[in-house]
Parts: structure tokens; C-alpha cells; sequence
């Protein structure tokens, strides 16, 4: 049986308890060191200015080696989408297939030339569609994608890349990188975010294993950007969300040798959430790095849970951690406890790549909930709204909360809040948007930037807290034009 966080969301979304489970011309070319210097040249010309021409959409086709697809191109309709069906009635005014680094050089000199609102897009998977703006360049890097295994171990992974791709190369080289597991996720936007998943206690986020990037300024200056070379931008790269201050075309990541995962599912009677949830939250904050685990609790009256998870050991040692919290929790109605190696371990928490239409925020909890009561009673209401706990901590908590530009280090746990909005002529925007606040009451104002929320109140202390002041002046300084601005850049 396949637990995918997708069958998990949907599964308590829809209330069911228990389970039935990723050289261009005027651009600096050649290696740049610091980031832009000099004054800013003056804010882009913005279309429809009257001294400023239309766009020459075509002057870019031929400078690019890959596809650029305009309104009434062929493809142009399956081009603009995004993995949201909410957003499709996105129509961006271009969509370049970039082929390679000085593709994405030319449609940022285009974008600032033309004052063309411009984003990248990796996998689409953007909860708040930001990778299709309306109107604008979309700087499409899915045709970047390669992995690469170096003997050292390092995977180098084009910022195209999907998770799934991503796992089955670095898996099948017996290697393993932390990340989430639904396959359709861009590597890229989920990179820079922060990068949760199944392995993320044993072995940290996604961008803890960045080593280096490959990127390109909003000046249209490629440059290879570590610990030693532009580290502020490789600072903001680690957390500081998608679509700000560059534009990814490579990651290289530290990989680890591939482990043998156990991995779990609890079912339990319908409405048993007040009981699993206090228990749940006892056994998750004093779990070994080794056991990363997943608590979803479904709206309903009353509200359900079911627990799911991974141990890097063998079945035995998992049944003797899971033994602590059966005896706190309810009898579960089926329990699923298997071991696999790693890419079978990534493939049963996958689930499917099909598109979907849904509505999503997040909170953060910075400590087991005093009163998971109150979260409890924030889900007795009608079906369709899930509350996903994922475990944080382990690795991912050992890393000083000052040395990426992701803040929630010492968090317990990421909360996501979702509702499947499928068929539905009003998204229930309100009904997220009212357990997203009833959680903040309880959480403070915290928030995941990889489930971005455009309703999120205080945004941006939510998903930055003490880091948004550097990572804002960060963002600043590597586009003192704003020309990859959106509604929710950090230096908005
Ligand atoms: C079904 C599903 C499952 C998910 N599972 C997980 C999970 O397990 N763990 C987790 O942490 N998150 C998860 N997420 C959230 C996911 O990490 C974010 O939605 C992420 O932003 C998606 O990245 P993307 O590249 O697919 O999306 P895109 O829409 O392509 O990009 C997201 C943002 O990043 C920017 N961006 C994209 N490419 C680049 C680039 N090359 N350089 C600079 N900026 C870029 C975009 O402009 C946009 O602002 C999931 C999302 C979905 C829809």
C-alpha cells in the first residue's frame, strides 16, 4: 500500500480516519565575485510607459537556444499551467524553455530591458502560482535536469529537476538526499525553501546539503555562489524561498551512502484525534534522529488522525520505538510496519504526479502544542480540512538558526493546513485561512515559505522571523531593481 503524502492530505481532507501511506551582449559573462556593484541603474522601464517600446518578443526567440512560446504558439496552453489548477487562468506573456545558464542571461537582460515582470519556474508546484505570473516571463528551467553523481558522492542536479527523478539517480547510485517525496516537485523551489521530508531528522533539510550553486543575477551575471563565493546569496539560497535575488540553473549537494528505512502507518477508529494527537506529540519530541514521523489530523466531528513515518533501522528496532506510542493511543484499526531500502522507502511515501486543485497555509510549532486540545477543536467542523504535522528537529535542529536564511531550527514540528478545493466553485479560502489563525494563536506567527499562503498574515516574519532583516537587505542588494519582485519577494 502506498502512503503518499498526496494519499495523506487527500485521505484526511476528505475526513476518511485512517489510511487505507517528491555570451550575451551588455551581460557580464565569466566569473564574477560580490554581488552588483555601482549604483542602480534606475527602476526597469515598465511596459505601456509611453517611451518605452512593446516588448521584442522576438528579438528573444532568436537569441535563445531553447523554445520561446508566445500566446497563440503551439503548446502555449500547456505551457502557462502550473501544478495548481487554481491558477489556470494564469497567462504569462511568454514562456521560455530555457536550454541552458545563458538562456536564463538573456531573458533577465530582457525582462530588466523591457521592465517585464519575470519569474522561474522549476517544478510549478508554487502554492501561490508565483512561478506564472500574469502577463510576464516565465524562465522555464525544467529543460535543465540532469543529475549528476560525482565519485566523491556529491550530486550535481539541474535546478529543472524533479524530486522523483532526483531520487531514483542519487538512489540508484546508493546514495541518498534528504528531501520531500511527491515525484512532480521542482527541486529548485523546494531547494530554496528549505526542503522537508521523510529524512530530514537523520539527516537535515534539503538545502542543508547544498554545497554550491550555479545562478544567475538579476544583472544576468552567472556565477557559482558557496560558503566562499557570494555567501550571502548562498546564505539566502538556503531558505530564503524560491524566486528571490537569482535565478538557479545547477545545485551540487552532499549526498549519504543510501540507508535501509522502516518505514510505518497507524490506522485508528474514526473521530480518535483527542486521543492521538497529546500522545503523538509526547513520543515524536523524544524520538532518536533516526525516526522522522507524520501526524494528520482530518476535520470532522470528531476529528480524525492517523500517524505515518520512517526509521532508518530494521523492523525490530522500529517495533520497539512504535511500542512507545501504541501504548498511548487508541488500538488503530490496521497497522503497516515494512523495511525497504531507500528509493522503495522515497516511492511508497510518492503518490502520484497528477495535477490537483487545492488551497494551503502553514504554521510552524516551536514546541509540542501545551494544549493540543485546542488544535483539535480548531478541526470539529464539517469534513475537508487536514492539519499535517511533519517532525523537525534531529539534524535539521543542529544547525544554528543564523547560518541559512531558514529560521524554525529548534521547531517540533511543520503544520501544514490544506483543503482540496476540487470541484469546488468556492475554494474554502476561508475555511484554511480560519484554522491557519486559530493555529497562530496557539503557535505564534510562524509559517512554512514552501507552502506559501498569500492570505499569510505577516508573511514575511512568519516564514523569516530573526532572519528576514539580512536576507531583505540579502535580496537588495543582488536586485536593486526588483526585477524578479513578486507579491511575496522577501524584500517586498
Ligand atoms: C504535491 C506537493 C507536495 C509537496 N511536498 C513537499 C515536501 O514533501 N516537502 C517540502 O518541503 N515541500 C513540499 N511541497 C512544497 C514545495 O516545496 C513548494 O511548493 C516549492 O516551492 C515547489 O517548488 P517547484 O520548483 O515545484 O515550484 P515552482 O512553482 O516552479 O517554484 C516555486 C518558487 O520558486 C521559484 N523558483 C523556481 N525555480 C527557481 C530557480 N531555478 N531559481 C530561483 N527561483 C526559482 C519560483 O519563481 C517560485 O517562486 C510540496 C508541494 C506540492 C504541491
Amino acid at each position: 500500500m502506498v502512503v503518499s503524502r498526496r494519499a495523506v492530505l487527500g485521505a484526511a481532507a476528505l475526513g476518511i480516519a485512517g489510511l487505507a501511506g517528491c555570451t550575451v551582449a551588455g551581460a557580464a559573462t565569466g566569473p564574477s565575485t560580490g554581488p552588483p556593484t555601482g549604483p542602480p541603474t534606475g527602476p526597469a522601464a515598465a511596459p505601456g510607459m509611453p517611451d518605452q517600446p512593446p516588448p521584442d518578443w522576438e528579438g528573444l526567440r532568436s537569441r535563445l537556444t531553447g523554445a520561446l512560446v508566445l500566446p497563440g504558439d503551439p503548446g502555449y496552453d500547456t505551457a502557462r499551467l502550473s501544478h495548481n489548477t487554481l491558477f489556470d487562468g494564469r497567462r504569462p506573456a511568454a514562456v521560455a524553455a530555457c536550454a541552458n545558464p545563458s538562456d536564463v542571461q538573456a531573458c533577465l537582460e530582457f525582462a530588466r530591458g523591457a521592465g517585464v515582470p519575470v519569474a522561474a519556474r522549476s517544478g510549478g508546484h508554487s502554492y501561490a502560482g508565483y512561478s506564472v505570473p500574469d502577463g510576464g516571463l516565465v524562465i522555464d528551467v525544467a529543460g535543465m535536469a540532469g543529475v549528476e553523481i560525482a565519485p566523491d558522492g556529491s550530486a550535481t542536479i539541474g535546478a529543472g529537476a524533479r524530486l522523483g527523478d532526483v531520487c531514483a539517480a542519487v538512489g540508484g547510485a546508493g546514495r541518498a538526499l534528504p528531501a520531500g517525496s511527491c515525484p512532480s516537485v521542482g527541486v529548485a523551489g523546494l531547494t530554496l525553501g528549505g526542503g522537508i521530508g521523510v529524512l530530514t531528522r537523520a539527516y537535515g533539510l534539503t538545502c542543508d546539503r547544498l554545497v554550491s550553486a550555479r545562478v544567475v543575477t538579476p544583472d544576468s551575471t552567472l556565477r557559482t555562489v558557496s560558503e566562499r563565493e557570494d555567501p550571502d546569496l548562498f546564505w539566502a539560497l538556503r531558505g530564503g524561498g524560491g524566486g528571490n535575488a537569482a535565478v538557479v540553473t545547477s545545485f551540487t549537494f552532499a549526498t549519504e551512502a543510501a540507508p535501509t528505512v522502516t518505514v510505518f502507518s497507524l490506522r485508528f477508529p474514526a473521530g480518535a484525534a483527542a486521543d492521538v494527537l497529546p500522545a503523538w506529540q509526547a513520543w515524536a519530541s523524544a524520538a532518536p534522529d533516526e525516526l522522522w514521523s507524520t501526524c494528520a489530523l482530518s476535520s470532522g466531528s470528531p476529528p480524525g488522525a492517523r500517524i505515518a513515518g520512517s526509521f532508518l533501522g530494521g523492523e525490530s528496532a522500529c517495533r520497539d520505538q512504535l511500542a512507545g506510542l501504541l501504548a498511548g493511543v487508541p488500538a488503530p484499526t490496521s497497522q503497516v510496519v515494512s523495511t525497504k531500502d531507500y528509493l522503495a522507502a522515497m516511492r511508497w511515501f510518492a503518490g502520484s504526479s497528477d495535477r490537483e486543485t487545492f488551497v494551503a497555509s502553514s504554521r510552524v510549532l516551536p514546541a509540542p502544542l501545551p494544549d493540543p486540545a485546542a488544535l483539535v477543536a480548531l478541526l470539529d467542523r464539517p469534513r475537508g480540512i487536514a492539519v499535517l504535522l511533519d517532525t523537525l528537529g534531529g539534524a535539521a535542529g543542529r544547525v544554528d538558526p543564523a547560518a541559512t536564511a531558514f529560521p524554525h531550527r529548534t521547531a517540533f514540528a511543520s503544520a501544514q493546513v490544506y483543503a482540496s478545493a476540487a470541484g469546488d466553485p468556492a475554494p474554502p479560502t476561508t475555511a484554511v485561512a480560519e484554522v491557519r489563525d486559530g493555529l497562530g494563536a496557539l503557535t505564534g506567527t510562524t509559517g512554512y515559505v514552501n507552502y506559501i499562503d498569500p492570505g499569510m498574515p505577516d508573511w514575511a516574519e512568519a516564514y523569516y522571523g530573526a532572519n528576514l532583516p539580512r536576507l531583505r537587505e540579502t535580496v537588495a542588494r543582488y536586485d536593486p531593481d526588483r526585477v524578479l519582485a513578486f507579491p511575496q519577494s522577501a524584500d517586498a
